[in-house]
């Protein structure tokens, strides 16, 4: 059976066997990766072992995704923290602990979602991605959603959103009604760091909370 390129490298670089590459196909090949192919233990050790953008350079871990692999609900969020970045997983920091009581409050749990951001790896000093690093990082994302098959996206924050809806409004725009992605639900909500900052504005994101839950439910959850 032949396998496409990347797909080969995978695997070969799941089973710890190193691929030696000539010079001029190293040159050659694509800058932004492709995952399409990909199940889940060669998705997991591409984005491991990613040096597509210079964020591989400072990062210290990946930030691959946490949660139920066949959840109904995907969070996607903006790029790991310091915390997550150093832990490895998403949302870990003060503002994860507002996103499990969030979840909480709708009646899931950070085992019974799936939670992604964007960006797999940390910009330095918490910057906005770069156009390259989102490039760079979003077949890997596309191919999490393809295999979650999710019934409801929430995108929480400006950067997640934007990136996902491929809109330059604010979350005050997009926020309080139903997007469409690809066949599938979703819906915009603020970033928890944001609603550590601005309290007062709880009650929208509880309010998007739950017409992602009424979505959900409509599109069979
Ligand atoms: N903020 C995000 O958007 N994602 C994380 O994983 C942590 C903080």
């Amino acid at each position: 059976m032949q396998y496409p390129e990347h797909q080969r490298r995978a695997y070969l670089s799941a089973m710890g066997i190193d691929v030696w590459l000539p010079r001029d196909a190293v040159d050659a090949a694509p800058a932004v990766a492709d995952a399409h192919d990909l199940d889940w233990p060669a998705l997991r050790e591409c984005v491991a072992t990613c040096t597509q953008c210079g964020l591989s350079e400072s990062r210290t871990n990946t930030v691959f995704g946490v949660g139920d692999q066949s959840a109904d609900w995907l969070i996607v969020g903006e790029a790991p923290g310091a915390e997550e970045d150093r832990r490895g997983e998403p949302f870990v920091g003060r503002a994860g602990q507002l996103l499990d009581q969030m979840l909480h409050a709708i009646g899931q749990s950070r085992e019974t979602v799936f939670i992604a951001n964007i960006l797999k790896c940390r910009p330095p000093n918490n910057r906005d991605p770069k156009p390259d690093e989102v490039a760079s990082c979003r077949s890997y994302l596309e191919r999490q959603i393809e295999l979650i098959q999710p019934r409801i996206i929430l995108a929480v924050g400006k950067i997640a959103a934007q990136n996902l809806l491929g809109s330059d409004a604010t979350v005050g725009r997009m926020r309080g009604r139903p997007h469409d992605l690809g066949g599938i639900p979703l819906v915009v909500t603020y970033h928890p760091a944001y609603l550590l900052r601005s309290p007062s504005q709880k009650h929208k994101s509880w309010s998007d909370l739950c017409l992602a839950a009424r979505l959900a439910a409509e599109s069979g959850a």
